[in-house]
């Protein structure tokens, strides 16, 4: 099971948001924003999973 896109990117910069997969993710910290070419960090992608967000609001 691979699913091809397993990150969401948000560029801090430009706002862009791109749906990524691991290789894809990598090339962008490594690489910056495709669209804007500013500087990107592991914080600004969200792994989509979600349970997570069911487990995070507690009843
Ligand atoms: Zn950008």
């Amino acid at each position: 099971m691979s699913s091809s896109e397993d990150y969401t990117f948000v560029c801090s910069e430009c706002g862009q948001s791109i749906s990524v997969n691991e290789a894809m993710r990598e090339a962008l910290v490594e690489n910056g924003c495709a669209v804007c070419g500013s500087p990107v960090s592991e914080t600004d992608f969200e792994a989509k999973t979600d349970f997570e967000a069911e487990a995070a609001s507690d009843s």
